[in-house]
């Protein structure tokens, strides 16, 4: 099909990027599990090898499997192109590589996905990258942080571990003032709730181990560009706007245009860093984005229907979902995540740290992982397992106090999970 800009959601989440295969007819996707494609001849390949040409030479780079999900993700989220890699994680290096250099630092919201936070304050350190992390409710903090060597701006839309809103008009709009990218993390809230690039932001990143595959079965994740961001404006990405040696001196902002970044993510991030995606789990990441829109649309359901009970159980001391008028992020939902505050909140129990314990050894739907966004609802006692190696402070500041869990909330039957909660928060506060 034609990815018409006229198709909504639902549409485009099956049908973007995908087309029979043109020698079987074979409708659903095939899993191109090759490592190498045969070129025409020398001259083909020699054309694809100098980037004049587009088309396939090696998995580390392109596979036609996983070029179907990066032209669904890219086109679900409006952005121009994307790149998938190995996990959420690569993503995020991935994300940063072709703007950062030794010295540089990206500022950062203090409200991150905990895995996040170690990524940016300890391992980047070893190349050289700083992160400054900044409470993003403050603008002017945000401002204050950026200086000469920023060179991105990083947040989640709906932030870790659930509650938080990140005002991402106001935040872009600092970003674009200081001519910096603003990238966001759209892991949580996914683009069937929250389009950061229709709020101004560069670029988009996911774990597609969540939502976007959805079932718990592979690690993954993409970046997204929006194509918008003009990289000559200065000279602070000379990846993108300077000659690239490796490419016989070839500008890709003047060779490739709004798809620089996507470019250069393939031709040098792909092949130098190796942080691939295979075919596999772009298959089953392909099955789980179709029906993406049908799961959020549950997930927020159920979410505020367990929210709205946890809020008037009279064991527990706080929720902290944006979806409830209690919140103070629920103003932010109806301009950032119109369609629902997702599937993932905290609240603490009365019962405090042992409590916890034995609230997560009493579950019985809800399965105790360290995960999230899956079909199945989740539960984590942060203080005892992520978050363990933090000091009390970092904890309370982390929104990850000894009495508080974290949930993500399945699919399943609200009131079975109300049932669930119900028996365990009795046997933690009996
Ligand atoms: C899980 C997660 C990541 C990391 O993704 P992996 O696929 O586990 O590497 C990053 N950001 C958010 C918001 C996440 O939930």
């Amino acid at each position: 099909m034609t990815d018409g800009p006229s198709y909504g959601f639902d549409t485009l989440q099956i049908h973007a990027g995908a087309r029979p295969d043109p020698t079987t007819g074979a409708r659903n996707t095939p899993i191109y599990q090759t490592t190498a494609y045969v070129f025409r001849d020398a001259e083909h390949a020699a054309a694809l090898f100098n980037l004049q040409e587009v088309g396939y030479i090696y998995s580390r780079l392109t596979n036609p499997t996983v070029a179907v999900l990066q032209e669904r993700i890219a086109t679900l989220e409006g952005g121009v192109g994307a790149v998938c890699c190995s996990s959420g994680h690569a993503a995020q290096i991935m994300a940063l590589f072709p703007l950062m250099q030794p010295g540089m630092n990206v500022v950062a919201s203090t409200r991150l996905y905990g895995g996040t936070i170690t990524q940016f304050s300890q391992t980047i350190k070893r190349f050289g990258w700083e992160a400054k992390f900044v409470d993003f409710d403050d603008e002017d903090a945000v401002k204050a942080a950026i200086d000469d060597n920023t060179r991105a701006v990083f947040c989640e839309a709906i932030a870790n571990p659930g509650g938080y809103i990140t005002d991402l008009d106001a935040i872009s709009a600092i970003s674009d003032a200081a001519g910096i990218p603003l990238i966001v993390d759209n892991t949580s809230a996914t683009p069937y709730l929250c389009r950061p690039i229709e709020h101004g932001a560069t670029l988009v990143v996911h774990s597609t181990t969540k939502y976007l595959t959805g079932n718990g079965t592979v690690t993954g994740g993409c970046v997204v560009d929006s194509g918008k961001f003009d990289w000559t404006a200065s000279d602070k990405f000379p990846s993108l706007s300077a000659p690239e040696p490796a490419y016989h001196g070839l500008k890709f902002a003047e060779t490739f245009g709004p798809l620089a970044y996507t470019f250069h993510g393939i031709a040098i991030g792909l092949r130098d860093l190796g942080m691939t995606m295979n075919p596999q789990a772009a298959h089953y990441t392909l099955m789980g984005v179709e029906t993406l829109s049908l799961r959020m649309q549950r997930h927020v359901e159920n979410a505020q229907t367990v929210a709205s009970w946890l809020e008037k159980n009279e064991h527990v001391e706080y929720v902290t979902y944006a979806g409830l008028e209690s919140s103070p992020y629920n103003h932010r939902v109806e301009k950032i995540c119109p369609k629902g505050a997702g599937g993932l909140f905290t609240f603490a129990l009365k019962a405090g740290y042992e409590g916890c314990i034995k609230l997560v050894n009493s579950l019985e739907i809800f399965s105790h992982v360290a995960n999230l966004g899956d079909t199945r609802s989740l539960v984590i006692h942060s203080a005892s397992t992520t978050h363990r190696q933090l000091s009390p402070e970092q904890q309370e500041a982390a929104g990850a106090g000894p009495n508080v869990v974290r949930i993500s909330i399945g699919i399943e039957n609200a009131e079975d999970l109300i049932a669930d909660l119900d028996q365990a928060i009795k046997t933690a506060s009996a």
